[in-house]
């Protein structure tokens, strides 16, 4: 049995990503509200009722925001540190409070490790998720990594993380100075460039696939995050690399069974074809 990954959408409009075994489903983070999410889920034949989790990685509202909404119609337990639960008013009787590096462990043998990450006034976390003896990393919203992250996600075989903005369409874009010093700044989001480098020091010889995520409609495209990323890990990655945009579903991979038969939905398993 594999574990799939699809991103339902990233962005600053909204995020979720779907891990789905053949029997079980999760969802990190849910950005979205209680009608894009059944929207999006319907695509991959998938029903909110279906959910086994909401694991968040912070409170901001593009990540979380659509955590109670989810509570309250479908009754779906979210994952959550204190923080985070706090900040969006989860209903304490569908919310379970985690620590970082405790491993939560779910249905079909797999588990999620949460792992700080700095983001400005928000306690976020990224997710490593583990099946059938593989390894996958959902890294989003920072502005810098730590040692402890890389120590996590080196050698994933499939990595997913933010690469917000381009930095000259940043700096020659109209936001406001004020604006732009808080993107590029301490707490802020990673650049394509700041991705790249990063990408530089997690990924080995293991990792076969990468997905980029939460693109700046503004400030950042497709071709530029890909090619700049690809500057930095081009002679040490030869695997798929690929984006997830804000109207998703996305497939990117999945882990766990080389195959990739047995797993998830029918329909999930139709899109990743296509994509394969
Ligand atoms: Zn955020
Ligand atoms: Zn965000």
């Amino acid at each position: 049995m594999g574990l799939s990954i699809t991103h339902l959408g990233t962005g600053s409009r909204g995020n979720a990503t779907l891990l789905s075994t053949e029997s079980s489903h999760i969802l990190v983070d849910q950005g979205f509200s209680g009608v894009q999410l059944e929207k999006r889920l319907s695509l991959l034949d998938v029903s909110p009722n279906d959910l086994e989790a909401i694991v968040i990685t912070h409170h901001h509202g593009d990540h979380g925001g659509g955590a109670l909404i989810a509570q309250k119609r479908w009754g779906v337990p979210v994952y959550a540190n204190h923080r985070t639960s706090q900040e969006l008013g989860l209903l304490p009787e569908f919310t379970h409070h985690f620590e970082s590096l405790d491993v939560l462990q779910f249905s079909q043998g797999t588990s999620l490790l949460p792992v700080p990450v700095p983001h400005s006034g928000a306690d976020n976390v990224a997710f490593v998720a583990s099946h059938g003896g593989e390894r996958t990393a959902i890294i989003t919203d920072s502005w810098i990594w730590t040692d402890e992250l890389v120590h996590h996600v080196h050698g994933c075989q499939h990595i997913a993380v933010e690469a917000n903005y381009d930095s000259n369409r940043l700096l020659n874009g109209p936001y406001p100075r004020s604006l732009k010093d808080r993107i590029s700044g301490r707490g802020g989001h990673l650049s394509n460039a700041q991705t790249g480098q990063f990408l530089k020091q997690v990924c080995t010889d293991q990792t076969r696939s990468i997905t980029l995520t939460h693109l700046s409609e503004m400030n950042n495209a497709p071709h530029l995050a890909e090619s700049t990323v690809l500057f930095e890990i081009d002679e040490m990655f030869e695997g798929d690399i690929n984006i997830s945009a804000q109207d998703g579903p996305h497939f990117s991979h999945f882990i766990g069974r080389r195959d990739g038969d047995g797993f998830a939905t029918n329909a999930i398993q139709r899109i990743a074809r296509e994509l394969l």
